[in-house]
């Protein structure tokens, strides 16, 4: 349930209603607009008389939110929300956030080489895997607990946060100790206790979308975290099975805009893993830009032919250095949402 109070509605209205909501057992969520401000009840049992809030002064109408992912809905939070990272923020309007490194940290020196590359040619963040969820048994399954160590030493030479998946409910503090944000691998998507882990952590979170997730319930992912209190939550697709083998995932370019109507959260795209070629990330990666994405999450390797994981989708540096500027300037034209025809032009534009 949402109350929205009218344009002109006073700072008294507004904590009036916040006070009311709270007497009736709910925690109140207070999004204050351009325009108006909205105020959601957040709680589990029905509003018993939600007229009762329209003799309140101020009060325009309450509106049922039928989204059943009810937090993340853009019905229940119009404004985008903002995740910030230490200095970098996922959902603003002016800028894309790019995130890039190694898909697992192999060493100490791989790890720092590439964290000064990747920091050289304009990523905002550094990505690496510590706990590594292999499909197979047999193959490198990370360094755990040393990684995390490198990613540390690593964001103290470059200033970048860093974000790091962690797989098990019981090893959320530990990865939450080194890592600015905590990953949630599409592996892990609907694995519920590690969700409400998470959610409890406060940590910021980058949500992957399973496999075979549908938005509806990549969305209700999403809301384990934010029930549990935690808002500070990105989304991130990252391909999906399809019965095409070209690829090593369908990219579900869709998932942008329809993602950025139904929700608040801000969405980023992973073209590494959602295309599994290297060859393939860059045009990937500047179509979600196109489509609107927030940013991006990217596979960077000194040595692609000798990565112990993923290097068959990874880039080299430079090649990762001239998807941020061919992603940069898709930015502009898209955030600057401004066309003006050919006839309305000065001379010689
Ligand atoms: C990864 O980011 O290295 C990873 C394992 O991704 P996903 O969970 O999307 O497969
Ligand atoms: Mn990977």
């Amino acid at each position: 349930m949402m109350i929205v109070m009218e344009p002109h509605a006073q700072e008294a209205d507004i904590q009036r209603v916040v006070q009311r909501v709270r007497e009736m057992g709910f925690t109140p969520h207070v999004s204050r607009g351009v325009e108006r401000t909205v105020i959601g009840m957040v709680g589990r049992a029905p509003v018993q008389d939600p007229s009762t809030f329209l003799q309140l002064p101020g009060v325009q109408k309450v509106v049922p939110i039928t989204a059943p992912y009810k937090l993340s809905s853009r019905e229940f939070h119009p404004e985008p929300t903002h995740v910030q990272v230490g200095p970098v923020t996922f959902g603003s309007d002016v800028d894309i956030v790019i995130i890039a490194g190694p898909c697992s940290v192999e060493s100490r020196s791989q790890l720092l080489e590439t964290a000064h590359a990747v920091k050289e040619a304009g990523a905002h963040m550094l990505r690496g895997g510590a706990f590594k969820p292999r499909t197979s048994p047999y193959t490198f399954q990370g360094l755990g607990e040393k990684a995390l160590e490198y990613l540390a030493e690593a964001r103290e030479a470059t200033g970048l946060p860093v974000v790091t998946e962690v797989m098990a409910p019981d090893a959320v503090d530990l990865v939450a100790r080194y890592a600015d944000m905590l990953q949630i691998g599409a592996r892990n998507m609907q694995n519920y206790p590690l969700l409400r882990a998470a959610g409890r952590s406060h940590k910021p979170v980058l949500l992957k979308r399973g496999m075979s997730a549908t938005i509806h319930e990549f969305l209700l992912a999403a809301e384990y975290l934010l029930s549990e209190g935690n808002w500070q939550v990105v989304l991130c697709e990252r391909g999906i099975r399809t019965f095409e083998t070209a690829t090593r995932n369908t990219t579900d370019i869709n998932a942008i805009p329809v993602l950025k109507q139904a929700t608040h959260l801000p969405v980023i795209l992973d073209p590494s893993h959602s295309t599994g070629h290297w060859n393939l990330v860059t045009p990937i990666a500047r179509a979600a830009i196109a489509a609107g994405a927030d940013g991006l999450i990217i596979e960077v390797h000194p040595k692609p032919d000798e990565a112990l994981s993923d290097g068959g989708q990874s880039l080299k540096p430079e090649r990762f250095a001239q998807l941020v500027r061919e992603v940069k300037a898709i930015a502009e034209v898209v955030r600057q949402k401004t066309f003006v025809p050919a006839e309305e032009r000065p001379n010689g534009r």
